[in-house]
């Protein structure tokens, strides 16, 4: 059996009703927490939310999508937002912390959508999200594999990324080109993995290292920290990004931070 919106908006719709358990059951919010989804759409995952969680907001940007959903769920509390837009602070002021957050990303803005999540990381406790199988690769790539990278370290460093489950092209219509996958991230809310490293400083770290990922950090990272008039010593000169754990990114930012 498969589910059909009463009409098409264009967007590739998730019609395995199967998927659609498979994915809201992953949700482990519990019975009092707010929970929010990230672009509702046409409402695939909405109506076993609704019926789920007691407290419950839908996001979504496209205002033919609002209107259908008000339509559909009328009981639902449904914003037509930019997600990016969003002040998770003010939310969780209106609504509680920590927040649930689920959805079904819109794949062109994934990256951004976790970076806000990261950065609303003492408000959000855990995210069950859909997105290009590639990218969750990347979020749970291991140090000297090709889809390591500035991805894997960030979230490795704030969240617990798992890859849940993949999701087949075939769930959705119409079918899309991309295969995608369920990935959960359990926020670190206490930055416990930081040891004192201000994130942002991290944030440059990584990107800058990553610019050239397979030169060693001597070349990747030299004018930069010789502008801070900084050295890097001993073994590190020699080390590459793709081969840096996330901890020892955070060792490397520390050091360069207790020399600036
Ligand atoms: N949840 C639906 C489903 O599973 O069938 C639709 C998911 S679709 C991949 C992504 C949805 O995100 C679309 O409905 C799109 O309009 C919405 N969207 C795109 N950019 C957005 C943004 N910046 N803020 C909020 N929603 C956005």
């Amino acid at each position: 059996m498969s589910i059909r919106p009463k009409q098409s908006l264009g967007q590739n719709f998730l019609h395995d009703p199967n998927i659609v358990r498979k994915i809201v059951d992953a949700v482990r919010a519990p019975a009092d927490r707010h929970v929010v989804e990230i672009g509702a759409g046409q409402g695939a995952l909405t109506g076993e939310l609704l019926e789920r969680f007691a407290t419950f907001t839908a996001f979504e940007i496209d205002e033919r999508a609002v209107a259908y959903l008000r339509g559909e769920f009328p009981d639902l509390d449904v914003r037509e937002r930019d997600i990016l837009q969003l002040d998770w602070a003010s939310l969780a002021e209106e609504k509680g912390a920590p927040i649930y957050v689920v959805g079904n990303l819109p794949y062109n803005i994934t990256s951004q959508i976790l970076f806000d999540l990261i950065d609303a990381r003492t408000i959000v406790r855990e995210a069950v999200v859909m997105m290009q199988l590639e990218v969750a690769e990347r979020l749970v790539a291991e140090p000297r594999t090709k889809a390591y990278g500035i991805l894997s370290v960030q979230l490795q460093t704030f969240t617990e990324p798992e890859l849940l489950f993949k999701v087949s092209p075939n769930v959705f219509f119409p079918r899309p080109d991309v295969h995608s996958a369920m990935v959960r991230l359990r926020l670190r809310g206490d930055d416990s993995m930081l040891d004192d490293v201000d994130p942002e400083f991290l944030r440059d770290v990584i990107r800058t290292a990553f610019n050239q990922r397979r030169k060693t950090l001597r070349n990747s990272l030299g004018r930069w920290t010789r502008g801070m008039g900084i050295e890097l010593e001993g073994d590190l000169e020699g080390r590459r990004a793709e081969e840096l754990t996330p901890p020892e990114f955070v060792a490397l930012a520390r050091y360069l931070e207790s020399r600036s």
